[in-house]
Protein backbone atom coordinates (compact mmCIF):
# COMPACT_ATOMS: atom_id res chain seq x y z
CA UNK A 1 0.00 0.00 0.00
CA UNK A 2 3.01 2.39 1.00
CA UNK A 3 4.74 2.05 -2.60
CA UNK A 4 1.32 2.24 -4.76
CA UNK A 5 0.81 5.26 -2.62
CA UNK A 6 4.66 6.33 -3.32
CA UNK A 7 3.86 6.00 -7.11
CA UNK A 8 0.21 8.87 -6.77
CA UNK A 9 1.72 12.05 -8.76
CA UNK A 10 1.42 14.97 -5.73
CA UNK A 11 -1.91 16.20 -5.96
CA UNK A 12 -1.91 20.05 -7.67
CA UNK A 13 -2.03 22.86 -5.96
CA UNK A 14 -5.14 24.52 -7.16
CA UNK A 15 -4.14 29.09 -6.94
CA UNK A 16 -6.55 31.48 -7.50
CA UNK A 17 -4.94 34.79 -8.71
CA UNK A 18 -6.93 38.01 -7.70
CA UNK A 19 -6.15 41.14 -9.99
CA UNK A 20 -3.29 40.84 -13.04
CA UNK A 21 -1.57 43.90 -12.35
CA UNK A 22 1.93 43.36 -12.62
CA UNK A 23 1.81 41.86 -9.04
CA UNK A 24 -0.52 39.31 -10.12
CA UNK A 25 0.85 38.38 -13.77
CA UNK A 26 4.38 38.04 -11.85
CA UNK A 27 2.99 35.61 -9.15
CA UNK A 28 1.03 33.67 -12.02
CA UNK A 29 3.69 33.25 -14.60
CA UNK A 30 5.89 32.06 -11.75
CA UNK A 31 3.65 29.37 -10.36
CA UNK A 32 2.82 28.41 -14.00
CA UNK A 33 6.45 27.42 -14.29
CA UNK A 34 5.85 24.73 -12.60
CA UNK A 35 2.49 23.19 -14.11
CA UNK A 36 3.06 19.85 -12.48
CA UNK A 37 2.74 21.86 -9.05
CA UNK A 38 0.27 24.09 -9.70
CA UNK A 39 -3.13 25.01 -11.43
CA UNK A 40 -3.11 28.56 -11.54
CA UNK A 41 -6.25 30.97 -12.41
CA UNK A 42 -6.49 34.57 -12.50
CA UNK A 43 -9.34 36.60 -12.19
CA UNK A 44 -9.04 40.37 -13.38
CA UNK A 45 -12.42 42.50 -13.20
CA UNK A 46 -10.90 44.40 -16.15
CA UNK A 47 -11.07 43.40 -19.86
CA UNK A 48 -7.51 43.02 -20.07
CA UNK A 49 -4.36 42.33 -18.17
CA UNK A 50 -1.85 44.84 -16.58
CA UNK A 51 -3.79 47.29 -13.77
CA UNK A 52 -2.24 50.49 -13.55
CA UNK A 53 0.76 49.69 -16.10
CA UNK A 54 -2.00 50.03 -19.04
CA UNK A 55 -1.58 51.43 -22.09
CA UNK A 56 -4.31 52.86 -24.36
CA UNK A 57 -5.20 54.38 -27.84
CA UNK A 58 -5.52 58.49 -28.44
CA UNK A 59 -6.60 60.50 -31.61
CA UNK A 60 -8.38 58.34 -33.14
CA UNK A 61 -7.02 55.40 -32.40
CA UNK A 62 -3.90 56.38 -34.14
CA UNK A 63 -1.63 56.05 -31.13
CA UNK A 64 -0.91 53.54 -28.70
CA UNK A 65 0.21 55.39 -25.26
CA UNK A 66 1.28 54.23 -22.29
CA UNK A 67 -0.79 55.73 -19.90
CA UNK A 68 -0.13 55.61 -16.35
CA UNK A 69 3.26 53.80 -16.01
CA UNK A 70 6.19 54.65 -17.89
CA UNK A 71 9.47 53.68 -16.91
CA UNK A 72 12.34 52.79 -14.28
CA UNK A 73 16.10 52.56 -13.11
CA UNK A 74 18.30 49.87 -13.89
CA UNK A 75 17.77 48.62 -9.92
CA UNK A 76 14.58 47.35 -11.17
CA UNK A 77 16.14 43.85 -11.87
CA UNK A 78 12.71 41.70 -12.09
CA UNK A 79 11.29 44.09 -14.42
CA UNK A 80 14.22 44.10 -17.03
CA UNK A 81 14.36 40.18 -16.43
CA UNK A 82 10.96 40.00 -17.33
CA UNK A 83 10.77 42.25 -20.00
CA UNK A 84 13.67 40.02 -21.50
CA UNK A 85 12.41 37.06 -21.13
CA UNK A 86 9.63 37.95 -23.40
CA UNK A 87 11.51 39.35 -25.64
CA UNK A 88 10.59 43.33 -24.84
CA UNK A 89 13.02 45.93 -24.41
CA UNK A 90 13.11 49.05 -22.31
CA UNK A 91 14.22 52.31 -24.32
CA UNK A 92 16.80 54.73 -22.03
CA UNK A 93 15.73 57.69 -20.83
CA UNK A 94 16.95 60.53 -19.14
CA UNK A 95 15.21 61.74 -16.13
CA UNK A 96 15.22 65.54 -16.45
CA UNK A 97 12.94 67.37 -14.10
CA UNK A 98 11.62 71.30 -13.91
CA UNK A 99 10.73 72.28 -10.27
CA UNK A 100 8.65 75.38 -9.83
CA UNK A 101 8.19 78.59 -11.97
CA UNK A 102 9.54 81.69 -11.72
CA UNK A 103 12.11 82.65 -9.23
CA UNK A 104 11.12 79.68 -7.68
CA UNK A 105 12.38 77.40 -10.25
CA UNK A 106 15.08 74.72 -10.01
CA UNK A 107 16.21 71.52 -11.72
CA UNK A 108 18.28 68.28 -11.40
CA UNK A 109 20.67 69.07 -14.64
CA UNK A 110 21.05 73.25 -14.21
CA UNK A 111 21.84 76.08 -11.59
CA UNK A 112 18.94 78.41 -10.46
CA UNK A 113 18.79 81.43 -8.96
CA UNK A 114 16.87 78.99 -6.34
CA UNK A 115 19.44 76.83 -5.31
CA UNK A 116 22.11 79.45 -4.95
CA UNK A 117 19.60 81.30 -3.01
CA UNK A 118 19.04 78.10 -0.82
CA UNK A 119 22.88 76.18 -0.81
CA UNK A 120 23.30 76.37 3.03
CA UNK A 121 20.18 75.21 3.88
CA UNK A 122 21.29 72.13 1.41
CA UNK A 123 24.28 71.35 2.58
CA UNK A 124 22.86 71.35 6.07
CA UNK A 125 20.25 68.74 4.62
CA UNK A 126 22.94 66.74 3.97
CA UNK A 127 24.55 66.55 7.32
CA UNK A 128 20.95 65.86 7.90
CA UNK A 129 20.19 63.03 5.96
CA UNK A 130 23.42 61.04 7.59
CA UNK A 131 22.05 61.58 11.14
CA UNK A 132 18.69 59.82 10.11
CA UNK A 133 20.14 57.04 8.81
CA UNK A 134 22.21 56.25 11.42
CA UNK A 135 19.14 56.97 13.81
CA UNK A 136 16.84 54.99 11.42
CA UNK A 137 14.63 52.85 13.81
CA UNK A 138 13.81 56.53 15.29
CA UNK A 139 13.55 58.49 12.45
CA UNK A 140 11.13 55.82 10.40
CA UNK A 141 8.31 56.75 12.56
CA UNK A 142 9.13 60.55 12.09
CA UNK A 143 7.64 62.38 9.11
CA UNK A 144 9.46 64.03 7.15
CA UNK A 145 7.75 67.74 7.31
CA UNK A 146 7.97 67.35 11.36
CA UNK A 147 11.96 66.82 11.01
CA UNK A 148 12.18 69.68 8.57
CA UNK A 149 10.58 71.92 10.80
CA UNK A 150 12.21 71.13 13.96
CA UNK A 151 15.28 71.80 12.91
CA UNK A 152 14.23 74.87 11.50
CA UNK A 153 14.34 74.49 7.88
CA UNK A 154 12.84 77.39 5.67
CA UNK A 155 9.81 77.26 4.44
CA UNK A 156 10.91 77.87 0.66
CA UNK A 157 13.46 74.93 1.08
CA UNK A 158 10.27 72.34 2.65
CA UNK A 159 8.07 73.39 -0.02
CA UNK A 160 9.64 74.68 -3.16
CA UNK A 161 12.77 71.80 -3.00
CA UNK A 162 12.08 68.94 -0.59
CA UNK A 163 8.43 68.20 -1.01
CA UNK A 164 7.94 68.03 -4.31
CA UNK A 165 11.18 66.18 -5.17
CA UNK A 166 9.96 63.19 -2.31
CA UNK A 167 6.47 63.60 -4.43
CA UNK A 168 7.99 63.06 -7.56
CA UNK A 169 9.85 59.98 -6.58
CA UNK A 170 7.36 58.19 -4.53
CA UNK A 171 3.92 59.45 -5.86
CA UNK A 172 3.20 60.56 -2.58
CA UNK A 173 1.14 63.43 -3.97
CA UNK A 174 -0.66 65.45 -1.33
CA UNK A 175 0.23 63.04 1.51
CA UNK A 176 4.01 63.82 0.79
CA UNK A 177 5.09 66.19 4.55
CA UNK A 178 4.17 63.12 5.88
CA UNK A 179 5.95 60.56 4.53
CA UNK A 180 8.48 58.87 6.64
CA UNK A 181 11.64 60.90 7.30
CA UNK A 182 13.79 57.81 7.08
CA UNK A 183 12.66 56.46 4.04
CA UNK A 184 13.49 59.76 2.55
CA UNK A 185 17.08 59.32 3.98
CA UNK A 186 17.29 56.06 2.38
CA UNK A 187 16.54 57.52 -1.10
CA UNK A 188 19.62 59.79 -1.03
CA UNK A 189 21.88 57.56 0.88
CA UNK A 190 20.79 53.61 0.28
CA UNK A 191 23.07 52.23 -2.86
CA UNK A 192 20.23 49.58 -3.78
CA UNK A 193 17.27 52.67 -3.95
CA UNK A 194 19.87 55.36 -4.45
CA UNK A 195 18.31 57.68 -7.57
CA UNK A 196 20.09 60.73 -7.54
CA UNK A 197 22.95 61.63 -5.56
CA UNK A 198 22.58 64.06 -3.03
CA UNK A 199 25.00 67.17 -4.28
CA UNK A 200 25.76 69.75 -1.65
CA UNK A 201 25.52 72.98 -3.97
CA UNK A 202 21.95 71.89 -5.89
CA UNK A 203 20.65 68.88 -4.33
CA UNK A 204 20.28 67.60 -7.56
CA UNK A 205 23.23 67.45 -10.19
CA UNK A 206 22.51 64.42 -11.80
CA UNK A 207 20.54 62.96 -14.87
CA UNK A 208 19.86 60.11 -14.08
CA UNK A 209 19.56 57.25 -16.48
CA UNK A 210 16.05 54.79 -15.89
CA UNK A 211 14.15 52.81 -18.44
CA UNK A 212 11.00 53.07 -19.93
CA UNK A 213 8.49 50.60 -20.93
CA UNK A 214 7.74 49.08 -24.24
CA UNK A 215 3.61 49.40 -24.78
CA UNK A 216 2.40 47.94 -21.60
CA UNK A 217 -0.68 45.66 -22.84
CA UNK A 218 1.76 43.82 -25.08
CA UNK A 219 3.86 43.09 -22.10
CA UNK A 220 0.98 41.25 -20.10
CA UNK A 221 -0.88 39.84 -23.11
CA UNK A 222 2.28 38.10 -24.13
CA UNK A 223 2.91 36.91 -20.97
CA UNK A 224 -0.36 35.36 -20.17
CA UNK A 225 -0.46 33.66 -23.83
CA UNK A 226 2.85 31.98 -23.59
CA UNK A 227 2.27 30.75 -19.90
CA UNK A 228 0.45 27.77 -18.55
CA UNK A 229 -2.08 29.88 -16.57
CA UNK A 230 -5.92 30.31 -17.32
CA UNK A 231 -6.65 34.50 -17.23
CA UNK A 232 -10.00 35.44 -16.75
CA UNK A 233 -10.43 38.88 -17.83
CA UNK A 234 -13.77 40.41 -17.20
CA UNK A 235 -14.14 38.04 -13.97
CA UNK A 236 -14.19 40.28 -10.72
CA UNK A 237 -13.72 38.76 -7.42
CA UNK A 238 -16.80 39.04 -5.56
CA UNK A 239 -16.81 37.34 -2.70
CA UNK A 240 -14.30 34.61 -0.95
CA UNK A 241 -15.22 32.24 1.60
CA UNK A 242 -12.31 30.58 3.44
CA UNK A 243 -13.49 27.14 4.31
CA UNK A 244 -12.25 25.15 7.64
CA UNK A 245 -10.44 22.41 5.44
CA UNK A 246 -8.27 25.01 4.21
CA UNK A 247 -9.52 25.85 1.01
CA UNK A 248 -11.32 28.77 -0.23
CA UNK A 249 -14.61 29.14 -2.22
CA UNK A 250 -14.58 32.28 -4.79
CA UNK A 251 -17.54 33.70 -6.35
CA UNK A 252 -17.30 35.70 -9.20
CA UNK A 253 -20.11 39.08 -10.06
CA UNK A 254 -21.63 36.83 -11.82
CA UNK A 255 -22.38 34.39 -9.13
CA UNK A 256 -20.33 31.56 -10.27
CA UNK A 257 -18.17 29.80 -7.90
CA UNK A 258 -14.93 27.58 -7.71
CA UNK A 259 -12.85 25.88 -5.01
CA UNK A 260 -9.31 26.55 -4.71
CA UNK A 261 -6.63 25.33 -2.00
CA UNK A 262 -4.91 28.76 -1.94
CA UNK A 263 -5.48 32.42 -2.81
CA UNK A 264 -3.08 35.20 -3.64
CA UNK A 265 -5.02 38.68 -3.48
CA UNK A 266 -2.75 40.79 -6.04
CA UNK A 267 -5.50 43.62 -5.97
CA UNK A 268 -6.19 46.81 -3.51
CA UNK A 269 -6.13 46.10 -0.07
CA UNK A 270 -9.99 47.98 -0.12
CA UNK A 271 -10.77 44.93 -2.24
CA UNK A 272 -9.51 42.45 -0.13
CA UNK A 273 -11.37 43.66 2.38
CA UNK A 274 -14.59 44.23 0.61
CA UNK A 275 -14.51 40.51 -1.00
CA UNK A 276 -13.18 38.63 2.18
CA UNK A 277 -16.04 37.38 3.67
CA UNK A 278 -14.56 35.96 6.99
CA UNK A 279 -11.83 38.18 7.66
CA UNK A 280 -9.41 37.53 10.83
CA UNK A 281 -9.41 40.62 13.29
CA UNK A 282 -6.02 40.98 12.45
CA UNK A 283 -6.59 40.92 8.75
CA UNK A 284 -9.34 43.37 8.98
CA UNK A 285 -6.95 46.06 11.09
CA UNK A 286 -4.13 45.72 8.83
CA UNK A 287 -5.15 45.66 5.83
CA UNK A 288 -7.21 48.23 7.34
CA UNK A 289 -4.13 50.86 7.49
CA UNK A 290 -3.84 51.39 4.05
CA UNK A 291 -5.08 54.40 3.07
CA UNK A 292 -6.23 55.38 -0.20
CA UNK A 293 -6.32 58.62 -2.26
CA UNK A 294 -8.47 59.49 -5.51
CA UNK A 295 -6.90 61.37 -8.04
CA UNK A 296 -7.24 62.47 -11.56
CA UNK A 297 -5.38 62.65 -14.71
CA UNK A 298 -5.48 64.47 -17.87
CA UNK A 299 -3.61 63.45 -21.04
CA UNK A 300 -3.32 66.89 -23.33
CA UNK A 301 -1.38 68.60 -25.50
CA UNK A 302 -2.42 72.19 -24.65
CA UNK A 303 1.05 73.59 -24.73
CA UNK A 304 -0.30 76.95 -23.68
CA UNK A 305 -1.04 75.25 -20.08
CA UNK A 306 2.05 74.04 -19.52
CA UNK A 307 3.83 77.33 -20.50
CA UNK A 308 1.28 79.05 -17.60
CA UNK A 309 2.24 76.38 -15.02
CA UNK A 310 5.36 75.43 -15.44
CA UNK A 311 8.63 76.22 -16.75
CA UNK A 312 8.91 74.33 -19.61
CA UNK A 313 11.59 75.08 -21.84
CA UNK A 314 12.24 72.99 -25.04
CA UNK A 315 15.54 73.11 -24.97
CA UNK A 316 15.79 71.22 -21.92
CA UNK A 317 13.91 68.50 -22.73
CA UNK A 318 12.47 68.10 -19.46
CA UNK A 319 10.23 65.16 -18.87
CA UNK A 320 8.35 66.26 -15.27
CA UNK A 321 7.22 69.37 -14.42
CA UNK A 322 6.30 69.74 -10.83
CA UNK A 323 4.67 72.87 -9.03
CA UNK A 324 3.39 73.22 -5.39
CA UNK A 325 0.23 75.40 -4.96
CA UNK A 326 0.61 79.22 -3.39
CA UNK A 327 -0.13 80.26 -0.24
CA UNK A 328 -1.29 78.47 2.71
CA UNK A 329 -1.55 75.30 0.23
CA UNK A 330 1.95 75.08 -0.38
CA UNK A 331 2.21 71.29 0.98
CA UNK A 332 -0.21 70.19 -1.83
CA UNK A 333 1.23 69.80 -5.59
CA UNK A 334 0.45 69.34 -9.19
CA UNK A 335 2.70 67.34 -11.37
CA UNK A 336 2.87 67.01 -15.69
CA UNK A 337 5.16 65.17 -17.57
CA UNK A 338 5.78 64.80 -20.96
CA UNK A 339 4.57 61.65 -22.35
CA UNK A 340 6.55 61.56 -25.39
CA UNK A 341 9.94 62.12 -23.99
CA UNK A 342 9.40 58.72 -22.69
CA UNK A 343 7.61 57.36 -25.47
CA UNK A 344 9.78 57.68 -28.68
CA UNK A 345 7.35 56.91 -31.11
CA UNK A 346 5.33 60.12 -30.04
CA UNK A 347 8.27 61.93 -30.55
CA UNK A 348 8.79 60.50 -34.43
CA UNK A 349 5.32 61.56 -34.49
CA UNK A 350 6.13 65.12 -34.04
CA UNK A 351 3.71 65.07 -31.04
CA UNK A 352 3.64 66.48 -27.40
CA UNK A 353 1.59 64.23 -25.45
CA UNK A 354 1.54 65.74 -21.68
CA UNK A 355 -0.12 64.14 -18.28
CA UNK A 356 -1.12 65.81 -15.40
CA UNK A 357 -2.18 64.68 -12.24
CA UNK A 358 -4.69 66.60 -9.82
CA UNK A 359 -4.23 64.72 -6.58
CA UNK A 360 -6.95 63.94 -3.70
CA UNK A 361 -10.37 64.70 -5.28
CA UNK A 362 -11.19 66.17 -1.05
CA UNK A 363 -8.74 69.04 -2.71
CA UNK A 364 -10.55 69.50 -5.79
CA UNK A 365 -10.50 73.32 -4.90
CA UNK A 366 -7.25 73.91 -5.67
CA UNK A 367 -7.24 71.91 -9.21
CA UNK A 368 -7.05 73.88 -12.84
CA UNK A 369 -8.42 71.05 -15.02
CA UNK A 370 -10.75 73.13 -16.01
CA UNK A 371 -8.25 75.47 -17.33
CA UNK A 372 -6.66 73.10 -19.71
CA UNK A 373 -8.18 73.64 -23.47
CA UNK A 374 -11.46 70.90 -23.83
CA UNK A 375 -10.34 70.35 -27.19
CA UNK A 376 -6.93 69.32 -26.61
CA UNK A 377 -7.76 67.00 -23.76
CA UNK A 378 -6.71 63.48 -25.48
CA UNK A 379 -8.20 61.39 -22.49
CA UNK A 380 -8.88 61.46 -18.58
CA UNK A 381 -8.81 59.04 -16.10
CA UNK A 382 -9.83 58.51 -12.30
CA UNK A 383 -7.48 56.77 -10.53
CA UNK A 384 -7.31 55.50 -6.60
CA UNK A 385 -3.46 55.37 -5.11
CA UNK A 386 -2.18 53.96 -2.11
CA UNK A 387 -0.64 57.21 0.62
CA UNK A 388 2.78 56.32 1.96
CA UNK A 389 2.27 58.26 4.94
CA UNK A 390 4.28 57.49 8.07
CA UNK A 391 1.79 54.85 8.98
CA UNK A 392 2.03 53.20 6.09
CA UNK A 393 5.34 52.15 6.91
CA UNK A 394 4.96 52.05 10.75
CA UNK A 395 1.60 50.16 11.57
CA UNK A 396 1.27 48.18 7.98
CA UNK A 397 4.03 47.45 6.13
CA UNK A 398 6.45 45.86 8.79
CA UNK A 399 3.30 43.85 10.55
CA UNK A 400 1.78 43.36 7.09
CA UNK A 401 4.12 39.46 7.48
CA UNK A 402 1.61 38.26 10.34
CA UNK A 403 -1.42 38.22 7.45
CA UNK A 404 0.19 36.48 5.15
CA UNK A 405 -0.33 32.96 5.09
CA UNK A 406 -3.92 33.15 6.97
CA UNK A 407 -5.63 30.40 6.19
CA UNK A 408 -3.53 29.88 2.26
CA UNK A 409 -4.22 33.28 1.48
CA UNK A 410 -1.19 35.65 0.75
CA UNK A 411 -1.06 39.26 -0.19
CA UNK A 412 0.94 40.81 -3.13
CA UNK A 413 1.00 44.28 -4.90
CA UNK A 414 3.08 47.30 -4.50
CA UNK A 415 0.71 48.66 -1.36
CA UNK A 416 2.67 45.72 0.69
CA UNK A 417 5.63 48.39 0.49
CA UNK A 418 6.29 51.09 -1.96
CA UNK A 419 4.40 52.50 -4.92
CA UNK A 420 6.55 51.08 -7.60
CA UNK A 421 6.76 48.50 -10.09
CA UNK A 422 9.58 46.29 -9.63
CA UNK A 423 7.81 46.16 -5.94
CA UNK A 424 4.53 45.09 -7.40
CA UNK A 425 6.31 42.53 -9.86
CA UNK A 426 8.77 41.27 -6.87
CA UNK A 427 5.63 40.71 -4.17
CA UNK A 428 3.80 38.70 -6.98
CA UNK A 429 7.12 36.53 -7.34
CA UNK A 430 7.69 36.53 -3.97
CA UNK A 431 4.16 35.00 -3.21
CA UNK A 432 4.73 32.47 -5.19
CA UNK A 433 8.04 31.61 -3.28
CA UNK A 434 5.68 31.16 -0.66
CA UNK A 435 3.76 28.58 -2.70
CA UNK A 436 6.07 26.78 -3.49
CA UNK A 437 7.58 27.82 -6.68
CA UNK A 438 11.33 28.50 -7.06
CA UNK A 439 12.73 32.30 -7.13
CA UNK A 440 13.23 32.29 -11.26
CA UNK A 441 15.81 35.02 -11.03
CA UNK A 442 18.59 33.87 -8.37
CA UNK A 443 22.23 34.35 -11.11
CA UNK A 444 21.43 38.26 -10.57
CA UNK A 445 22.41 38.91 -7.19
CA UNK A 446 21.14 42.27 -6.86
CA UNK A 447 17.50 40.65 -7.70
CA UNK A 448 17.80 37.86 -5.04
CA UNK A 449 19.26 40.62 -2.58
CA UNK A 450 16.10 42.51 -3.45
CA UNK A 451 14.20 39.51 -2.57
CA UNK A 452 15.75 38.90 0.46
CA UNK A 453 14.91 41.77 1.39
CA UNK A 454 11.47 42.07 0.21
CA UNK A 455 10.40 38.36 1.34
CA UNK A 456 12.03 38.87 5.23
CA UNK A 457 9.76 42.15 5.48
CA UNK A 458 6.77 41.53 3.96
CA UNK A 459 6.59 37.89 4.50
CA UNK A 460 8.82 37.36 7.58
CA UNK A 461 10.05 34.36 5.31
CA UNK A 462 13.76 33.93 3.45
CA UNK A 463 13.81 31.71 0.28
CA UNK A 464 14.25 27.94 0.89
CA UNK A 465 18.13 27.20 2.28
CA UNK A 466 18.30 24.01 0.44
CA UNK A 467 16.89 25.55 -2.68
CA UNK A 468 19.33 28.30 -2.63
CA UNK A 469 22.14 26.22 -2.78
CA UNK A 470 21.12 23.86 -5.01
CA UNK A 471 20.34 26.99 -7.43
CA UNK A 472 24.26 28.26 -6.54
CA UNK A 473 25.60 24.75 -7.42
CA UNK A 474 23.79 24.73 -10.17
CA UNK A 475 25.23 28.38 -11.52
CA UNK A 476 28.77 27.33 -10.15
CA UNK A 477 28.40 23.82 -12.43
CA UNK A 478 27.38 26.26 -15.87
CA UNK A 479 30.31 28.32 -15.16
CA UNK A 480 28.63 30.79 -12.50
CA UNK A 481 27.98 34.19 -14.64
CA UNK A 482 24.52 34.53 -15.56
CA UNK A 483 22.77 30.92 -16.28
CA UNK A 484 19.56 30.76 -14.94
CA UNK A 485 18.50 27.29 -13.71
CA UNK A 486 16.23 25.47 -15.34
CA UNK A 487 13.62 27.08 -13.24
CA UNK A 488 14.20 30.55 -14.78
CA UNK A 489 11.87 28.74 -17.12
CA UNK A 490 10.36 31.74 -19.44
CA UNK A 491 7.41 30.45 -20.41
CA UNK A 492 5.73 29.09 -23.62
CA UNK A 493 10.20 28.99 -24.19
CA UNK A 494 12.39 26.41 -23.47
CA UNK A 495 14.70 26.77 -20.34
CA UNK A 496 17.69 27.19 -22.46
CA UNK A 497 16.22 30.05 -24.21
CA UNK A 498 14.72 31.45 -21.27
CA UNK A 499 18.18 30.91 -19.59
CA UNK A 500 20.01 32.68 -22.19
CA UNK A 501 17.26 35.50 -22.13
CA UNK A 502 17.93 35.90 -18.39
CA UNK A 503 22.37 36.20 -18.75
CA UNK A 504 21.78 39.17 -20.43
CA UNK A 505 19.91 41.33 -18.19
CA UNK A 506 23.29 43.38 -16.84
CA UNK A 507 24.51 43.88 -20.33
CA UNK A 508 20.75 44.97 -21.43
CA UNK A 509 21.00 47.65 -18.79
CA UNK A 510 24.57 48.90 -19.06
CA UNK A 511 23.99 49.13 -22.97
CA UNK A 512 20.52 51.11 -22.41
CA UNK A 513 22.85 53.17 -20.09
CA UNK A 514 25.51 53.56 -22.31
CA UNK A 515 23.85 54.11 -25.79
CA UNK A 516 21.46 56.82 -24.09
CA UNK A 517 25.00 58.43 -23.04
CA UNK A 518 26.22 58.77 -26.20
CA UNK A 519 29.04 55.58 -25.60
CA UNK A 520 28.91 52.41 -27.74
CA UNK A 521 26.55 50.15 -26.27
C1 LIG B 1 -0.64 56.72 -12.58
C2 LIG B 1 0.46 55.85 -12.08
C3 LIG B 1 1.71 55.94 -12.65
C4 LIG B 1 2.76 55.14 -12.18
N1 LIG B 1 3.97 55.23 -12.78
C5 LIG B 1 4.96 54.44 -12.36
C6 LIG B 1 6.22 54.45 -13.01
O1 LIG B 1 6.41 55.16 -14.01
N2 LIG B 1 7.20 53.65 -12.53
C7 LIG B 1 7.01 52.86 -11.44
O2 LIG B 1 7.93 52.17 -11.04
N3 LIG B 1 5.83 52.81 -10.82
C8 LIG B 1 4.81 53.57 -11.25
N4 LIG B 1 3.60 53.51 -10.63
C9 LIG B 1 3.43 52.58 -9.53
C10 LIG B 1 3.35 51.11 -9.99
O3 LIG B 1 3.24 51.01 -11.32
C11 LIG B 1 2.23 50.39 -9.35
O4 LIG B 1 2.51 50.39 -7.99
C12 LIG B 1 2.08 48.95 -9.84
O5 LIG B 1 1.91 48.86 -11.22
C13 LIG B 1 0.89 48.35 -9.13
O6 LIG B 1 0.75 47.03 -9.54
P1 LIG B 1 -0.16 46.07 -8.68
O7 LIG B 1 -0.20 44.77 -9.40
O8 LIG B 1 0.26 46.10 -7.28
O9 LIG B 1 -1.61 46.76 -8.68
P2 LIG B 1 -2.59 47.11 -9.88
O10 LIG B 1 -1.88 47.47 -11.09
O11 LIG B 1 -3.56 48.10 -9.31
O12 LIG B 1 -3.33 45.74 -10.15
C14 LIG B 1 -4.41 45.29 -9.38
C15 LIG B 1 -5.36 44.57 -10.31
O13 LIG B 1 -6.42 44.01 -9.53
C16 LIG B 1 -7.60 44.13 -10.30
N5 LIG B 1 -8.75 44.02 -9.42
C17 LIG B 1 -9.24 44.93 -8.56
N6 LIG B 1 -10.34 44.46 -7.97
C18 LIG B 1 -10.54 43.21 -8.46
C19 LIG B 1 -11.52 42.20 -8.22
N7 LIG B 1 -12.53 42.37 -7.37
N8 LIG B 1 -11.41 41.03 -8.90
C20 LIG B 1 -10.39 40.83 -9.78
N9 LIG B 1 -9.46 41.76 -10.05
C21 LIG B 1 -9.54 42.93 -9.38
C22 LIG B 1 -7.46 45.50 -10.95
O14 LIG B 1 -8.34 45.65 -12.05
C23 LIG B 1 -6.01 45.49 -11.34
O15 LIG B 1 -5.80 44.98 -12.62
C24 LIG B 1 2.53 54.27 -11.09
C25 LIG B 1 1.27 54.19 -10.52
C26 LIG B 1 0.23 54.96 -11.01
C27 LIG B 1 -1.14 54.84 -10.39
Amino acid sequence: MGSSQSREPPKKQRVLVVGAGAAGTACAWSLSRFPERFEVEVWEALPVPGGVASSCKVKDGRHVINDQVQGGAPSYRHNLSLLQLFGFKPTPVHMRIAFGVGEKQWTNHSPSELTTRLQPEIERFGRLIRWISRLEPLFVFIPIDRVLKWFRFSHEFRYEMILPLVALFFGTGNQTPHVSAAVIARVFLDPDLRLFDYCPQRLLNSVPEMFAFPVLEDIWTTIARQSNFKLCCNRPLAKLVRTPGGGAVAMDAAGTSAAFDSVVFACDAETVLKTLSNPTWLERRLLGNVRYYTDYCLTHEDHDYMARKYDVRPAQRDNYFVRTYAGRDADKIEMSFNLSTYQPHLKEAGLDIYQTYYLDAKQKHLWSDKEVDPSKVLASRWMRQFAHTWTHFACWVPWGRFIQGTHNTYYAGSYTMVNTQEIAVMSGLAAAVRLGADYPFPHDPLAAKQMDTYLAVAHGASRPKQLQQQQQQAQAQRGGAGAGGSSTGGSGGSSSSSAAGVKGVVPLVAGAVSSSSGKPA
